[in-house]
C-alpha cells in the first residue's frame, strides 16, 4: 500500500488479499518468504517466517528508518511492531506487552532480541548512565540464560527449555529504569536424559572445554553419563567460545568471582554425579566408585561421609523416632538422579534471582511497564499454548472493540472457535486432568500412573476433547492403560501417562536438602533454605508441579490481559534449518492453528486501516484542491471529510473521535496511487 511496498514481494498486509482464504494466505507467505520479506502483518499483528539466513535487516540504519514511525509507514518489521507499542506507552500512559509464539525453532528467542535490542537503541538520548546500566544488564542477561536455559534439540540448535517472560520498566520519559525475569518450568529431566542427537543444557558443555580443570583436578567428570549418553557432536555450536561471553556477562552483571566458582562446581557436581554407580552387597546398598563421593564431598564443601550417607540413607521420622532407612540401589539411583536434576534448577532459579537483584527498579513510582514474554515449556507447553490462544482471542477481539467504542464507531461481533473449552479440560478445579492428576498424587500408598488414567477416564469420559482407549476402544493408535489424547486447537495429541505421578511429586529426599544447606560454601547454602528444617519440622505437603505451574500460567495470563498486546506470531518453514525451503504443509498447519486467517477475517470486518487525522490529512493533502497547499476548515477532521469525499471515498471511511477509519484496502490503495500521480 505505502510506496514502498510493490506488488512483486506479495501484501503487506493479510487484510489486503482479494479474498481470504487460506491458498491466497498460503501463496502471499510464500512469495514473501521467497522474496526475502520474512515480516508480513495483519493489522498490528506481525507473522514472521524464520529465513534460517542472516538477514540485513537489523542494523542502526534500519532502526532509524523504523524509530518514531506508524506502523503502515515501512515495511513491515518486528522493529514497527516494538516501536508502536513503545509509542501506546508513552502517548496513551498504558502498559503494554509484546506476545511472541511459534513452535520451537520458528524464532521467538531471536524475536525477543531483536525486540530489545530496537528498545535499547531508540531509549535514552539523554545517556543517562544509569539508564546505560540498566539497558545493559538487560541485554547480557539473554546471553546467561541462553547458556543455562537452552539446549541443542533435534528441532533447534539453541532451543529454549524454560519458558521466559520479561518486564521492562520505564519512567515517565520513557527510557528503562529496570525489568523483571520470570521463568517458568525450566526442563530439568534434560540434566540427566536427553534424546538421541540431543544435547544437556549449553552450561556443561562450556564448562567442559573451558573451566573444569580449574575447579578439580582430582578426577575427570569431562566426561559424564549424563552428558555423553548420545555423544556430544555439535559443529554449530563453538562452546569454548561462549562460556568466555557469558563469563562475562555474568561478571558485568555483577556475579562475583566466588558466585561464578560455585556455579561451575554445582555444574561439576551433577556431572560427576552422573558417573556414580550403585551396587548391593548382601543387605547393604553400596557406592560402586567412592572416588566420585570424596570430589562431589569437595566441590560441594562438606564431607564425604555425609554425601554418601544422603546418597544411601534417607531419614524418616516415625511419630517421634527418627530412623536411618537404607536405600535400595534402585532408590539410590532414583534420588541421584533428583538431586543432579534438583541443583540445576535450584542454580537456575537462583541465577534468575541474581539477575532480578540487579535490574529491578527500586522506586516502583511512574513506572509504566512493557512486557515480553516468549514460551517454551516441556511438559505443560500444549496447555500453556491454549491460555496464550485463549488470550489473543479475547484481546484481539477486544482490542479492536474498544478502539471502535472510543472512537464512537458501531461494531459487529465475529465467532471463531473459542477455545476455553480446552482449557477448561486442563484446569478446571476437582474434573479437570491437573485436579485428576493432583488427586491422584495424594493418594498415599497405591500411586500408580494407571489410578491416575482411571481418574480421566471417569472425570471426563463425555467430554468432546478427551477420549482413551477405554472410551474409544476401536482405536488402535492409543494404548490401554497408557495413554490419552487431546484435541487441543492446534491437533490432536496423545499423551502416555508414564512418569506423570512422578513428575509431578517431584520428590527430593530431604536429606539432599540439609546437605547442601549445611554446606561451608555459602553460595550453595543460600540455594537451599529449606535444609534448614528439622526432619520433624518437615510437614507440609508441598505442591505439587502441576498446581505450580496451573497457578503461575492463571497468574500470568490475568496479568497480560490488561496490558495492551502486539502480537508476533513465529512460523517454521522446514524441519531442516534451510533458508530456501518452503514446506507448504508445514507452513499450513501453523497458520491454521495460529488462527491466522480468522485473525484476518476479524481484522476485515472491522476497518482495514486507521489514521489519525493530522497524519492522514499530512500524507494525503496533496490529492484535494481542498486541503492543498493548505485547508481553511475549522478542524482537521473536517478537511480530511472534505478530502474523502471529494475522492468519492465517503461510502467506506467512517469518521472517529480522533481517527478515520477506512473499511476496505482497496480505498487505501487508490488514495497511495493518487498520491504518486501528483
Ligand atoms: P525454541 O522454542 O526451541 O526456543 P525459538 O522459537 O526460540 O525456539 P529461535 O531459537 O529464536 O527459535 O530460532 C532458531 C534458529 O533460527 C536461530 O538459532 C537462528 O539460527 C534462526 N533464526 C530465527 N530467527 C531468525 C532471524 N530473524 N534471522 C536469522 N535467523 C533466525
Ligand atoms: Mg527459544
Amino acid at each position: 500500500m505505502a510506496e514502498h511496498e510493490s506488488l512483486e514481494f506479495g501484501k503487506a498486509d493479510f487484510v489486503l488479499l482479494d479474498n481470504v482464504s487460506l491458498e491466497e494466505f498460503m501463496a502471499n507467505l510464500k512469495l514473501r518468504f521467497e522474496k526475502g520479506r520474512i515480516y508480513t502483518y495483519i493489522g498490528e499483528v506481525v507473522v514472521s517466517v524464520n529465513p534460517y539466513r542472516a538477514m540485513n535487516i537489523y542494523g542502526r540504519d534500519t532502526i532509524e528508518q523504523y524509530k518514531g514511525r506508524e506502523l503502515y509507514e515501512r515495511p513491515p518489521h518486528l522493529f514497527a511492531i516494538a516501536d508502536a507499542a513503545y509509542k501506546a506507552m508513552k502517548r496513551r500512559n498504558k502498559d503494554t506487552c509484546i506476545v511472541i509464539s511459534g513452535e520451537s525453532g520458528a524464532g521467538k528467542t531471536e524475536a525477543s532480541k531483536y525486540i530489545m535490542q530496537y528498545i535499547a537503541a531508540i531509549t535514552n538520548p539523554g545517556q543517562r548512565a544509569e539508564v546505560e546500566r540498566v539497558k545493559n544488564m538487560l541485554l547480557k542477561s539473554n546471553c546467561v540464560l541462553e547458556a543455562f536455559g537452552n539446549a541443542k534439540t533435534n528441532r533447534n540448535d539453541n532451543s529454549s527449555r524454560f519458558g521466559k517472560y520479561m518486564d521492562i520498566n520505564f519512567d515517565f520519559k520513557g527510557d528503562p529504569i529496570g525489568g523483571h525475569i520470570n521463568n517458568y518450568l525450566l526442563e530439568k529431566s534434560r540434566v540427566i536424559f536427553q534424546q538421541e542427537g540431543e544435547r544437556s543444557f549449553h552450561s556443561f558443555y562450556q564448562v567442559c572445554v573451558s573451566v573444569y580443570v580449574c575447579v578439580t583436578r582430582q578426577t575427570d567428570a569431562t566426561i559424564s553419563w549424563y552428558t555423553d549418553q548420545m555423544g556430544r557432536g555439535s559443529s554449530s555450536i563453538d562452546d569454548g567460545g561462549d562460556f568466555k561471553a557469558v563469563a562475562d556477562a555474568m561478571k558485568v552483571i555483577g556475579f562475583t568471582a566466588d558466585e561464578l566458582q560455585t556455579v561451575y562446581k554445582v555444574l561439576a557436581t551433577i556431572l560427576h554425579l552422573g558417573n556414580l554407580t550403585f551396587g548391593v552387597d548382601g543387605d547393604t546398598t553400596l557406592i560402586e566408585n567412592s572416588k566420585v563421593v570424596a570430589v562431589i564431598g569437595d566441590l560441594l564443601a562438606t564431607k564425604e561421609e555425609n554425601v554418601e550417607k544422603a546418597l544411601l540413607y534417607r531419614t524418616v521420622a516415625t511419630g517421634r523416632d527418627v530412623i536411618d532407612k537404607q536405600h535400595t540401589a534402585q532408590e539410590a539411583s532414583y534420588g541421584r538422579d533428583a538431586l543432579a536434576k534438583a541443583m540445576y534448577e535450584r542454580m537456575f532459579c537462583w541465577i534468575v534471582g541474581r539477575i532480578n537483584d540487579v535490574i529491578e527498579v527500586k522506586n516502583y513510582d511512574n513506572v509504566l511497564q512493557h512486557r515480553i514474554f516468549s514460551v517454551n515449556l516441556s511438559f505443560c507447553i500444549n496447555y500453556c499454548n491454549e491460555k496464550l490462544q485463549q488470550l489473543f482471542i479475547q484481546l484481539v477481539l477486544r482490542q479492536e472493540q474498544e478502539e471502535y467504542q472510543r472512537e464512537g464507531i458501531p461494531w459487529k461481533h465475529i465467532d471463531f472457535f473459542n477455545n476455553q473449552i480446552i482449557v477448561d479440560l486442563v484446569e478446571l478445579q476437582h474434573k479437570g486432568i491437573f485436579s485428576v492428576l493432583d488427586e491422584a498424587c495424594m493418594n498415599v500408598g497405591k500411586v500408580t500412573d494407571k489410578v491416575f488414567l482411571q481418574g480421566l477416564n471417569s472425570k471426563l469420559a463425555n467430554h468432546a476433547h478427551y477420549t482413551s482407549r477405554k472410551l474409544s476402544p476401536t482405536d488402535k493408535s492409543l494404548e490401554f492403560d497408557r495413554d490419552f489424547r487431546v484435541r487441543h486447537y492446534a491437533g490432536n495429541v496423545v499423551y502416555s501417562v508414564v512418569g506423570f505421578i512422578d513428575k509431578n511429586k517431584d520428590t527430593l529426599f530431604q536429606d539432599f536438602k540439609r546437605l547442601l544447606y549445611n554446606s561451608s560454601n555459602p553460595v550453595l547454602k543460600v540455594m537451599w533454605p529449606e535444609g534448614k528444617l528439622k526432619i520433624t519440622e518437615v510437614t507440609k505437603r508441598p505442591l505439587t508441579a502441576a498446581t505450580i505451574f496451573k497457578n503461575s500460567m492463571i497468574a500470568l495470563v490475568e496479568n497480560l490481559a490488561c496490558k495492551e498486546p502486539y502480537y508476533v506470531r513465529c512460523i517454521k518453514p522446514n524441519d531442516v534449518k534451510s533458508p530456501l525451503l518452503f514446506e507448504h504443509e508445514r507452513c499450513r498447519h501453523q497458520v491454521e492453528y495460529l488462527g491466522l486467517l480468522e485473525n484476518v477475517r476479524v481484522r476485515r470486518a472491522g476497518f482495514a486501516n486507521r489514521q489519525e487525522y493530522p497524519r492522514f490529512l499530512q500524507r494525503y493533502k496533496m490529492i484535494s484542491e481542498f486541503t492543498w497547499p493548505n485547508h481553511d476548515l475549522p478542524s482537521e477532521k473536517e478537511a480530511v471529510k472534505k478530502l474523502l469525499q471529494g475522492c468519492g471515498f465517503e461510502q467506506d471511511v467512517a469518521y472517529g473521535k480522533t481517527k478515520v477509519f477506512i473499511r476496505t484496502p482497496r480505498t487505501l490503495f487508490c488514495l497511495e496511487e493518487q498520491r504518486t500521480e501528483m
